[in-house]
């Protein structure tokens, strides 16, 4: 009754709330549970009994963030007692709706085919295009499209953390798994690659080799993250072989890294050479345009209403990786679940850890102002010309700082502390600098502290 996908993406939910609830409860009331229903907007879960369904009906609010967190969508989230008659009414009102999809579904040669740890969210439709990553998409279609021999083979694609080279790669993926669902499709995160290397190794030749035919026998090879190699020569090595077997009979590797194949400084020339030989191509960060666009997806996709200076808000303030954009948007969205409505001013309030307000500049007045602070005298005493060691101890010690944090000169200092002669600030910015060498001095915690305050 329910697609894998949505189990895949039930069991990340339930990762999800394990994390969000103690483990007793946790156990008691979730792990019973198990999907019975599920499409695009609902996802159903039967519960033991009438108990259990009173209960877990005060925590549907935090489900239903814990599957925004995980896919970034608003599931309307019911519950049923397992095996009632009502669960068989809602169950039957449900797929009478969706009766044409579930047949498609059960028809579907590539049940058996599909390779689970691709996500079944990553996929083309869900990728929005713009300057940074149109190149990077355009070549992942064509690979998509026409699988196989000397066309973009391999596919090299590099970028910064966070601009969808994940994405992309899993688009390939289900594009292929989709539609020629007789092609093997292997999709491996490196470090996983390495792992399971090394548990083959440990378990003998007859592990290796099916390790090696399970690499080698794959259609399409898409292989994320290739700069964790870097440095481990055995697995370089192996790497290489599967590599070149797959190569040598026409079958596809895709490749994603966090840096061009030459910036891979600890590989071999045979490998760089052979890792540029197809088409190299580079996803960059995305522009205003495209952040506010994938904004607005996601917005579309938890059927959110979400003001156009909510949008500004945060696309002009994660400008650099997509999945920081996506996660603070899924915090607006949480936080909105439980304030009741989304605007700039809850926006703000939600991303008030990850946005931060833009830091005062240092100037030699906010020094003269935290050293005064932090020494309970006055700005102005400072800049007096009181001569009391309550006093002098704290000008001096800002005179350093405008020296040591803002650069400045002597003669500048002086004149900004009340027209001094630039002699003066010199024997004060070296007495500070000598106090500090001194052992027995506290000078040097109360300089560091006073720079964190700045
Ligand atoms: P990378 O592998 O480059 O570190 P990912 O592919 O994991 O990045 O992307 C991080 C997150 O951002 C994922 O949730 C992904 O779906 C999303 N994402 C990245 N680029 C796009 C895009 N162009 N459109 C929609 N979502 C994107
Ligand atoms: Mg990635």
């Amino acid at each position: 009754m329910v697609e894998k996908k949505h189990d895949q993406i039930w069991s990340k939910v339930r990762e999800c709330l394990r994390e969000e609830m103690t483990g007793v409860s946790f156990k008691t009331w979730v792990d019973p549970m198990t999907p019975v229903f599920a499409d695009d907007t609902v996802f159903i879960l039967s519960v033991p009994d009438e108990f259990s369904l009173d209960h877990v009906s005060s925590f549907i609010p935090l489900f239903q963030n814990a599957f925004v967190q995980v896919c970034s969508r608003n599931y309307k989230v019911e519950l049923t007692v397992k095996d009632s008659q009502e669960m068989t009414e809602i169950l039957r009102s449900y797929t009478k709706n969706s009766a044409p999809s579930i047949k498609k579904d059960a028809n579907k040669k590539d049940a058996n085919l599909y390779d689970s740890s691709l996500n079944p969210l990553y996929d083309f439709e869900n990728f929005v295009v713009g300057s940074g990553n149109r190149f990077a998409h355009a070549a992942c279609v064509a690979v998509a499209e026409r699988l196989g021999g000397r066309n973009y083979n391999p596919l090299f694609l590099y970028g910064g953390s966070g601009l969808g080279k994940t994405h992309l790669m899993h688009a390939i993926g289900n594009y292929v798994c989709k539609n020629q669902p007789e092609k093997r499709v292997i999709y491996v995160q490196c470090e996983k690659f390495v792992n399971e290397f090394i548990s083959t190794i440990q378990r003998g030749a007859g592990a290796y080799e099916s390790f090696r035919d399970k690499y080698r026998n794959a259609d399409l090879l898409l292989f994320d993250d290739i700069q964790f190699l870097e440095g481990k020569e055995q697995m370089l090595e192996e790497f290489f072989y599967t590599f070149n077997a797959l190569h040598e009979s026409g079958k596809h590797i895709v490749m994603t890294c966090d840096k061009p194949p030459q910036s891979l400084s600890t590989l071999e020339e045979r490998l760089r050479t052979r890792f540029s030989s197809g088409l190299t191509v580079d996803i960059q960060p995305p522009d205003y345009e495209t952040r506010v666009a994938i904004l607005n997806k996601r917005a579309q996709q938890n059927s959110a209403i979400v003001p156009d200076d909510v949008f500004d808000y945060i696309a002009s303030n994660i400008a650099t990786n997509i999945r920081e954009l996506d996660g603070a948007f899924n915090t607006v969205i949480a936080y909105s679940l439980l304030s009741g409505n989304i605007n700039l001013e809850t926006a703000v309030k939600a991303l008030k850890d990850i946005i931060q307000a833009e830091p005062t500049p240092v100037s030699s007045d906010l020094i003269i102002d935290v050293v005064a602070r932090y020494y309970h005298v006055s700005s102005g005493e400072i800049l007096s010309n009181k001569r009391s060691k309550d006093v002098t101890v704290p000008r001096q010690v800002a005179m350093y700082l405008c020296r040591y944090v803002m650069n400045m000169t002597f003669p500048r200092i002086g004149k900004v502390f009340g027209g001094r002669d630039h002699s003066t600030v010199m024997h004060a910015c070296n007495k500070v600098s000598a106090d500090i060498n001194s052992r027995d001095s506290s000078l040097s915690n109360d300089i560091e502290e006073i720079k964190k305050r700045l």
